[in-house]
């Protein structure tokens, strides 16, 4: 059996936050979230053990329920109290350290951890490094080391827990609990060197303020409807607008609708308006457009994502538009919470050229940006 330490008992000072930052929200979830995951979908795994402080215990239990298999031990101050604290809960024989701030973890790396320590004992995390790197005294360059045997060391880390378990032993023994700043450090130091495996640049550390940052993720949606509906307007972000003739549609044809209603879905990574709203659903007759962009950002929304702007290109030529624009993106920011100013509507027509030109139809273009 395999145990999963997650360490999760930071506190989150270099990014300047007041709480724990692996308990933040990042694209619609606790980072946290993210590797325990990860941990919970490689079968070898029967244990996983997050690590965190007393006063986050209470937040961190619910996210633990999808996982019968994980549950919460109490850290220290250091990071090194905190694993021996774990290691003496573990029940595998074979243990994972990985932290928690490190979200982009996958279930290759983990794989990969598990290989090594089963044929070298011991599997840590690593990148070569692609800086040049540098030893220093007093401001001055000393030594420079050979940039290919030099490596950046991240988590997952693993090794047999008796063996790690004996060395972190001897760190309290020897009170240097304050001296290393990994597992890989303290094995080295009293068992053996421990073996790298390469890891994956994506398995990078959220460290800083600005690693939080929100996600953006741009969609891009494109309708064409035809005319000949017998009825003397068409609907245009649920504008009627007056025309020889309507658009030909199961729904309202509100072709502008329905390109932003498709942006908005493919942003957030969903699946597209005819997926939703078939045209074969009675339901949908001569359904409200504007009602469908709703219900699309509802999905959206609980994806976590909410739009930042749209932009709208509509090509028709006829009828003219511009005295209806307004009103449209009136209409646009009322079904998508956002301000007229975030919306865009650019209407031209297509020069005579294709049916565009010779008034058989109208093509809309958007594209929406999201933010979490
Ligand atoms: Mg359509």
């Amino acid at each position: 059996m395999i145990t999963a330490i997650i360490c999760a008992a930071g506190r989150g000072v270099r990014a300047g936050f007041a709480e724990n930052k692996v308990l933040r929200e990042r694209n619609g979830m606790p980072v946290l979230c993210c590797s325990l995951s990860a941990f919970s979908q490689v079968k070898e795994i029967g244990e996983i053990l997050v690590v965190c402080r007393k006063e986050d215990e209470a937040r961190v239990l619910p996210l633990l329920s999808p996982y019968p298999h994980a549950r919460t031990v109490v850290g220290g101050n250091l990071r090194t109290e905190s694993v021996y604290h774990a290691l003496n809960e573990a029940k595998g024989e074979i243990v994972l350290v990985h932290d928690a701030a490190r979200p982009f973890i996958t279930k290759k790396i983990i794989s990969d951890c598990i290989a090594s320590v089963m044929e070298y004992g011991s599997g840590v995390c690593a990148l070569p490094a692609t800086d040049t790197t540098v030893l220093t005294e007093n401001g001055f360059i000393v030594s420079a080391p050979d940039r290919k045997n030099v490596f950046t060391v991240q988590t997952p880390q693993g090794f047999y827990k008796d063996k790690l378990l004996a060395a972190y032993e001897k760190v309290f023994e020897e009170e240097r609990e304050a001296e290393f700043t990994d597992e890989s450090g303290i094995y080295a130091h009293y068992i053996a060197p421990p073996r790298l495996f390469e890891g994956d640049r994506r398995n990078k550390k959220l460290t800083f303020a600005e690693d939080f940052m929100p996600a953006e993720r741009v969609g891009f949606g494109v309708d064409t409807h035809a005319f000949g509906r017998e009825q003397d307007f068409i609907t245009l972000a649920g504008v009627k607008i007056p025309s020889r003739s309507g658009l030909v549609a199961h729904s309202d044809g509100d072709v502008l609708c329905h390109a932003l209603t498709d942006a908005l879905l493919s942003a957030a990574g969903l699946r597209d308006i005819g997926y939703y709203f078939p045209d074969t659903d009675e339901t949908y007759k001569d359904a409200d457009s504007m009602k469908l962009l709703q219900e699309a950002l509802r999905l959206v929304k609980e994806r976590g994502f909410c739009p930042k702007n749209a932009s709208v290109a509509v090509l028709a030529e006829t009828p003219r538009l511009s005295p209806y624009i307004e009103e449209m993106k009136q209409n646009l920011a009322n079904a998508l919470s956002l301000p007229p100013s975030a919306i865009g509507i650019a209407a031209g027509t297509n020069e005579k050229l294709g049916y565009v030109g010779e008034g058989k139809g109208i093509t809309v273009y958007a594209t929406v940006l999201l933010k979490d």
